[in-house]
């Protein structure tokens, strides 16, 4: 393949043909994306210069791309980048790729806060637990101007990339990171939240096994393994999240839709919250609980 004057247009569908004898998803779009990633073009630049020879390191380098793609690497980690909300976000193998049903958490919580169901006199507190690449953390604090949020991991690797995705966007002074499990590092009960909002590991660790190899080999276990049924972190957010919260508080957590029943019976048993309810995601399937604390 190196001694010929390859083009682009010869590439992408050599690139095409072999991942789709390989059963990767999206054959074309892939070799699209990694041969841009390659030559730093735009898709459709690809195209403009469709009958380009390449150079020998640019076909090179493709190649190592495709077969990382083929052993099942996400795109995302190839690239080093994935769109979430408005944001370009950086991620690498020690963050979940953030999902577009994660969105609607952000959704939710901007339909909260500009419902009026929170305390007008104070600025606005939120935290994102489990902050991974910072998604919904930078998302929030670039939708709501005038709130303190914070963003919890027990990973410091997660962190180090969160703090990187939030500097680009000159959201680093807007945003505190802190490292620990769950609600730890605020143990001191100095601060509490009006909206406390996770994508906690909810995969259940008997399915582990089934899922694609791209989520099963390459993305982070404790980003995903919520235990046996998968209910762990959720059942110690709702538990662990009420003296954190302030008096008609939300808490929002995403879920498996065969989740969310046991949630909300778990909302109920806390005796602490005085609404409940489940939001569907863009395929109509329940992925969020929220609840309201009580007032006062
Ligand atoms: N929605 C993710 C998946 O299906 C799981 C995310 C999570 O456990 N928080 O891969």
């Amino acid at each position: 393949m190196t001694n010929k004057r390859w083009t682009n247009k010869q590439l992408l569908d050599l690139a095409t043909k072999y991942f789709t004898e390989k059963a990767i998803d999206s054959p074309r779009l892939c070799a699209e994306i990694l041969l841009s990633h390659q030559l730093k073009k735009t898709r459709i630049e690809l195209y403009l210069d469709y009958d380009q020879p390449l150079r020998k390191e640019e076909i090179e380098g493709f190649r190592t791309l495709v077969r990382r793609r083929v052993k099942r690497e996400p795109l995302q980690y190839i690239t080093g980048h994935q769109g979430f909300w408005s944001l370009d976000l950086m991620v690498n193998p020690a963050v979940l790729i953030p999902r577009p049903e994660t969105e609607i958490l952000v959704e939710e919580a901007l339909k909260i806060r500009q419902s009026g169901l929170l305390s007008n006199d104070r600025t606005t507190m939120i935290l994102d637990v489990g902050t991974g690449s910072g998604a919904i953390a930078i998302a929030l604090a670039k939708e709501i101007e005038g709130a303190r949020i914070w963003a919890s991991d027990i990973s410091p690797e997660a962190l180090q990339l969160a703090r990187e995705n939030a500097r680009r966007y000159n959201l680093g002074e807007r945003i505190r990171f802190c490292e620990g499990d769950l609600f730890e590092p605020f143990s001191d009960n100095s601060v509490a939240f009006d909206m406390i909002i996770s994508n906690p590991p909810y995969i259940a660790t008997e399915e582990f096994g089934s899922l694609e190899p791209e989520i099963r080999c390459h993305e982070p276990k404790a980003a995903l393994d919520g235990s046996k049924g998968g209910m762990r972190y959720i059942q110690r957010l709702i538990r662990e999240s009420v003296p954190y919260l302030q008096g008609g508080g939300w808490l929002l957590i995403e879920m498996d839709p065969h989740q969310t029943e046991r949630a909300l019976n778990l909302i109920d048993s806390e005796r602490c919250f005085d609404y409940k309810e489940r939001v569907v995601d863009y395929r109509k399937s329940y992925r969020m609980v929220k609840a309201q604390k009580k007032h006062g």
